[in-house]
């Protein structure tokens, strides 16, 4: 059995033996989260939707869909909540309006796609992953990004639609609580395949044009079917410069670290080291989750194939 809870620096290993046939991880983002800042009516409430993503997804794997559907399916459900920093419920820049990054990698192919300060795109992991299966290109930037997702038939609207009181007045009174809940989801499926994904509204209070680690790939968002499948979030200028979800992969991959070890090494060691803020979501693919964060709790959750689920927001 797992741990129910996970604090800063832990990870969680599968100690069955046995490969999951599916897993499915999310992450609504790491920060300054605690029980006394939230009533039990918000905690019910953040824990609802993240069990509403978690099912969006676990459907589909089920049904045999693809790890990519799954993070598809999870991160919309978090995007269309107002409650997270992703799509409608996003954080405002210093110019108050909304510029969201989004990014998805599958790790069978090592295709990508990531979109970056877009102000129209209803689910800009959809616009993620457009790029990702239609366009030559791994990322498209605002303008540029808007146009492409009008061709390829995306749901656009207008930067109003992003909007909510609750994040006005995080950017106006600076309140620290607010600034969380960039989304994410990793999922390994029945065909053995790892996929990645994130999206966010960025930092509160951002300079506007400022572009984070969500729609890079190799710092917020990785997959590769050799390692594992890794969905960031954080202070996204570390996110960039450590090359963070990447570096899970390549002490994986080069230093034979299991998840476990090479996650809680990057957030719990080398993160915390530069000053840095954040967590991740990860699966290898032997099924293994790891959802460690060096901040004070994480809305994070996952669910396996073997009937293993769990939601968290704090560190205990
Ligand atoms: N990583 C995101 C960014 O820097 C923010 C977050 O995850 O809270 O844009």
């Amino acid at each position: 059995m797992l741990a129910a809870g996970c604090a800063a620096g832990e990870t969680q290993q599968n100690t069955s033996g046995e490969i999951p046939e599916y897993v499915l991880a999310i992450h609504g983002g790491a920060g300054t989260l605690s029980r006394e800042h939230m009533t039990e009516h918000q905690e019910k409430e953040y824990r609802s939707k993240l069990d509403e993503a978690l099912s969006a997804g676990e459907d589909i794997l089920r049904n045999g869909g693809s790890s990519l559907q799954a993070v598809r399916a999870a991160i919309m459900v978090m995007e269309d909540s107002p409650l997270f920093n992703a799509g409608k419920g996003a954080v405002f820049t210093n110019q108050k309006r909304v510029e969201l990054d989004a990014s998805v990698m599958d790790g069978r192919t090592l295709n990508a796609g990531a979109v970056a300060g877009v102000t129209d795109i209803k689910n800009p992991v959809l616009g993620a992953i457009a790029v990702m299966e239609n366009s030559p290109h791994v990322m498209l930037a605002g303008d540029g990004a808007s146009a492409f997702a009008r061709e390829q038939g995306l749901e656009i609207v207008e930067n109003s639609y992003f909007h909510t009181q609750r994040r006005l007045d995080a950017v106006i009174r600076q309140i620290e609580q607010d600034k969380n809940g960039t989304v994410g989801a990793v999922a390994l499926d029945m065909g053995g395949n790892l996929a990645a994904g994130t999206s966010t509204g960025g930092m509160s209070n951002k300079k506007y044009g400022r572009i984070g680690d969500s729609p890079i790939i190799g710092a917020g968002t990785y997959a590769n079917n050799q390692t594992c499948a890794v969905s960031a979030t954080g202070h996204g200028e570390f996110f960039i410069r450590w090359v963070v979800s990447y570096d899970i992969s390549a002490l994986m991959e080069y230093q034979g670290l299991t998840l476990e070890q090479a996650s809680g090494k990057v957030i719990g060691e080398k993160l915390v080291a530069a000053g840095a803020t954040g967590g991740v979501v990860a699966v290898d693919r032997y099924g293994n989750v790891a959802m460690p964060f060096n901040t004070t709790g994480m809305y994070r959750g996952y669910v396996k194939s073997t009937g293993e689920k769990q939601i968290a927001i704090f560190g205990d």
